[in-house]
């Protein structure tokens, strides 16, 4: 019978060899009646050859042989069997798609016990004819450990246990690629998987090896691998800890910084206001147009304050919101008038009528509405409209404000709702701002069910809308 020749060596090359004493004691002709067995690969060529040499010892010790694989195994193990002479329409064997034979037993996304032992249980009574012994392959664990139903793969795994210990006797080829288990978080369930079966065998780069010296090179290697690794994933946990404690201290910070300096603040409009009061009374108007501009300022630095208060609000999820119904057009104008009065250079421009309601937090709402407009403003020093537009949309009211600025760069657009990101570009440095406006818009239309995006290109103006469900 004419063999391939093979480019890595499978037990089958091996099981004759005096070299066994380091390598499991699995030889397919010694195999028991009811072996299960997990072969872990890195290649398809390698599982394929391990395969062939399966199935093939099954054909000629008279076994029936079921192989339920994908049609890709299927075709690669049958062109290796037909190299060693054996022939696809050979007597005892089944091959069996997996996907197609998993949804025989599958239901919501786990494998029924009944109908596995219904399904699985026939076909091998079918296949032994009550004399025969029965080899299976069985790929549908793979795939569902592929698909990231790793719990549905384990629980399969166990059926077939099962089925063995209790209705049939049949040897049971399990393969998984190595790959599949790669990163920390496959650990524990990888020991489960290895802990179902008789028998583990390691991937080809282990078994490729023939000679003892080779193999306990390898496995010295690998346990220095492992134990760097484990320190590794350990330096790094440590890591992650300290930033997420820094993380919660600078958020503290600027907790306990903003309202400390919104104590003086609030002081300080305070007595703007009274110095506003009594130079009116004697029609100082010089000094009440400093007095204005003192105002203006004093309004900045209370926004900043009040958005690093709610920025970390958001962070402890202690932002309250005041649900109520309300027009939406009504607010809408109220705010771009506000706006308006601030805005000497532009014109804001409002159209559309929704005669909308929504419930939302009426304030909340305002202050994204104020915060786009701001930004509409600073961002187009050099133009002098920006409009407003407000629309109805399946059950949704759109906000829309549109400005003719200095427009955002494609690979921006996503990042600026994160927080304190800002555009660092040459040009767009040089605007005031901290870089939150935008991110707590974005966390109060969430919250509200809605939805907030840009459209923009840069150096051709930017549109922001927001949508909201209507009440
Ligand atoms: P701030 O304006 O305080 O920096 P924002 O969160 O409001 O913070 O905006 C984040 C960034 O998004 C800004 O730094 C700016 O680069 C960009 N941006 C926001 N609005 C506009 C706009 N209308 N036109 C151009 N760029 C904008």
């Amino acid at each position: 019978m004419a063999i391939t020749p093979r480019k890595t060596y499978t037990y089958s090359d091996i099981e004759n060899t005096t070299e066994q004493a380091l390598v499991p004691t699995l030889a397919w002709s010694q195999m028991s009646e009811t072996d299960h067995f997990v072969q872990f690969y890195e290649t398809d060529d390698f599982l394929l050859d391990s395969l062939s040499g399966y199935i093939g010892k099954g054909f000629a010790a008279g076994d029936a042989c079921i192989v339920v694989a994908t049609q890709a195994h299927r075709d690669g193990l049958e062109k290796r069997l037909q190299a060693q002479g054996f022939d696809a329409q050979q007597d005892g064997y089944i091959p069996l798609d997996a996907l197609a034979t998993l949804s025989q037993f599958m239901v919501d996304g786990m494998p029924e016990p009944e109908r596995f032992a219904e399904v699985i249980g026939s076909l091998i009574v079918r296949a032994s004819g009550g004399r025969r012994r029965v080899r299976i392959f069985g790929e549908m664990v793979a795939l569902l450990w592929i698909e990231g139903n790793q719990p549905a793969a384990i629980r399969l795994e166990e059926l077939w246990n099962d089925l063995q210990t209790t209705t049939c006797h049949f040897a049971l080829f399990c393969a998984y690629p190595t790959h599949s288990f790669t990163g920390e978080e496959h650990r524990a369930r990888f020991a489960e998987v290895c802990q179902r079966h008789s028998q583990v065998i390691p991937d080809e780069s282990y078994s490729a090896l023939l000679s003892s010296e080779e193999r306990l090179r390898a496995i010295t290697l690998l346990q220095q691998k492992a134990n760097s690794l484990e320190a590794e994933v350990a330096e790094r946990k440590a890591a992650e800890e300290r930033l997420r404690e820094m993380e919660r201290r600078k958020d503290e910070f600027i907790c306990m910084a903003s309202h400390e300096l919104k104590t003086p603040v609030t002081s300080l409009k305070g007595f703007l206001a009274l110095l506003q009061h009594r130079l009116s009374a004697t029609g100082d108007e010089s000094t009440l147009r400093y007095i204005d501009r003192l105002n203006t300022q004093v309004n900045k630095l209370t926004k900043l304050i009040n958005d690093l208060l709610d920025i970390s609000k958001m962070e402890t999820g202690n932002l309250d919101y005041r649900l109520e119904r309300f027009g939406i057009d009504a607010l809408v104008l109220e705010i771009v008038e506000n706006v308006q009065e601030a805005a000497q250079k532009h014109r804001l421009l409002l159209d559309g009528h929704t005669g909308a309601e929504v419930c939302a937090d009426r304030d909340r709402i305002g202050q994204v509405l104020i915060n786009l407009l701001n930004n509409a403003v600073k961002y187009s020093p050099r133009a002098d409209t920006v409009l407003v537009h407000i629309a109805q949309n399946r059950g949704q009211v759109v906000i829309s404000v549109q400005d003719f600025g200095i427009g955002i760069a494609k690979e921006h657009q996503q990042k600026i709702f994160e927080r304190f990101y800002q555009v660092t570009d040459a040009e767009v440095k040089t605007y005031p701002g901290l870089g939150i406006g935008l991110y707590i818009s974005c966390e109060i239309i969430k919250r509200h069910n809605g939805h907030l995006w840009v459209e923009s290109e840069k150096g051709q103006g930017s549109t922001f809308h927001f949508a909201l469900p209507l009440y």
